[in-house]
């Protein structure tokens, strides 16, 4: 192979075909707006921020702000223009939307060495190396094609996930650890309510403050049925929750009272090192500030520190842990690589960062290269790492957060110290990473 088709400009798309070309590689470029659009774009330029126009924290010792560092240390174009185009924001990094989008267009399609096209693909090239990027609105017939080569189980099409919070965070003096009727090992932590915390806790989700749903999302709710809010639960009637994910049957807290609890919300391991854990039953509609609220009135999630909150919506991702390496390539198929929201990253930064790391390998497998995985102490690193090894059955996207990281041996109690120990690693492991590579990372 001597080219590169990089399908999909967006930000996981741009950044990928920047870099091959940046590494001498000739791309084929292809983006299909204005020849077709998504429900959610509303432009036809390159990297196009589909809602808000912030990238998120920008202080280093934020995981989003630690990912933007990593990037501007890879020599990252979304980054670069990010911080070309900065508006105020206060502590986000944020842009101006069409000067940021419109000025990578005008840099990419006049590249020498990117072939522009305003295309829709619909089916996977086999003719070239390939870097899939067409994030969380594929349009249908490429997701088909894609469904035919990943198998009907390993491409999602809705996001329904539940909120996850930090192990750390969660108060262990109240939840206990057990399975249902104790079943194999104990594998929950589980959080019990008498009845008036559970009858409070009710009430605040019955009245609590929904976000917006865009057209397209409405239709797609539709199809939750089988997979209903919990807010749509608790409206359902007093009890409902309690015989739906609260129920507390089989589970008894014997180190209080022995006694069964009134209702039980469960909480499942997320990753390896137990450092995540996700709330069973909890995928919903509400506002990020109401969630925290009121799932802060859970018993033992008083402190809770969530990582990513609950979401329903429309997203096209692939199964991440059973098809893909941490270097981004297929397992079955080497010459074919994905990134962005369609590999279960969450978020602008994530999709540029996976962008890179796609891009730079598609350049290497040209050149005859190794292809690259970043250090785990890294946000990068971890990110890929998570989204390639998470759990094949209830994998859901994961937006750059601490808990992915390994932990340190010793405890740092301090929020604000352990995040700044994070990121003095990560940034120092990223720099010997970059001096060890025999070949320059091709940035
Ligand atoms: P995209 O940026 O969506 O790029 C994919 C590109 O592929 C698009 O340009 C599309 O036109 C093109 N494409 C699709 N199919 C084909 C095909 N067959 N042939 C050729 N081209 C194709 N993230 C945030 O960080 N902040 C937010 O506020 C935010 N809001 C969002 C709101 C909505 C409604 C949605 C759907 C997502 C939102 N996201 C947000 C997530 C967001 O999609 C990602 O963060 C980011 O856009 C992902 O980048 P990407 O490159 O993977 O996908």
């Amino acid at each position: 192979y001597s080219t590169v088709h990089v399908i999909g400009g967006g930000l996981a798309g741009t950044e990928a075909a920047w870099q091959l070309a940046s590494a001498g590689i000739p791309v084929v470029f292809s983006e299909m707006r204005p020849v077709r659009s998504s429900p959610a774009h509303h432009t036809a330029e390159l990297a196009e921020l589909v809602c808000s126009n912030s990238f998120g924290a920008k202080e280093s010792d934020r995981a989003a702000g630690l990912l933007h560092e990593e990037l501007r240390r890879l020599n990252s174009i979304i980054i670069q223009k990010a911080d070309q185009h900065a508006v105020p924001a206060g502590g986000a990094l944020a842009v101006d939307r069409a000067i940021f989008s419109r000025e990578l267009t005008e840099t990419l399609a006049s590249h020498p060495l990117i072939e522009f096209r305003r295309e829709e693909v619909t089916e996977i090239p086999t003719d070239s190396i390939v870097v899939l990027t067409t994030g969380p609105l594929t349009s249908p017939a490429l997701a088909q094609d894609l469904q035919r080569f990943t198998g009907m189980d390993y491409l999602s099409f809705f996001d329904a996930a539940s909120p996850i919070v930090t192990g750390d965070s969660i108060n262990q003096d109240i939840a206990f650890l057990a399975s249902r009727y104790d079943k194999g090992e104990a594998a929950y932590l589980n959080c019990p309510f008498t009845k008036e915390q559970y009858l409070d806790f009710l009430h605040e989700l019955c009245i609590a403050e929904q976000a917006e749903l865009k057209d397209f999302e409405r239709e797609t709710a539709k199809f939750f049925e089988a997979c209903l809010p919990i807010e749509e639960l608790a409206r359902r009637g007093e009890d409902t929750m309690r015989y739906g994910p609260l129920k507390p049957v089989g589970l008894s807290d014997a180190r209080y009272t022995g006694q069964r609890p009134y209702a039980v919300v469960q909480l499942r391991q997320e990753d390896k090192a137990g450092q995540l854990w996700n709330m069973v039953g909890f995928q919903t509609n509400l506002k990020w500030g109401e969630q925290k609220r009121i799932f802060s009135m859970i018993p033992g999630l008083e402190n809770a520190e969530f990582v990513r909150m609950g979401v329903m919506h429309r997203n096209t991702f692939i199964n991440s842990p059973q098809l893909l390496s941490p270097s981004l390539q297929f397992k079955t198929c080497p010459t074919l690589l994905a990134a962005g929201q369609l590999v279960g990253t969450e978020g602008y930064t994530a999709a540029a960062a996976g962008g890179w790391l796609a891009g730079t390998n598609a350049a290497r497998l040209i050149l005859g290269l190794e292809p690259l995985t970043l250090p785990v102490t890294t946000m990068m690193g971890s990110l890929f790492e998570f989204i390639s090894s998470a759990s094949v059955k209830h994998f859901q996207p994961m937006p750059p957060n601490f808990g992915i990281l390994p932990s340190f041996d010793a405890k740092i109690r301090s929020k604000r110290e352990r995040y700044q120990a994070y990121r003095d690693r990560s940034l120092a492991d990223l720099e010997t990473w970059k001096t060890q590579l025999k070949q320059p990372c091709l940035t």
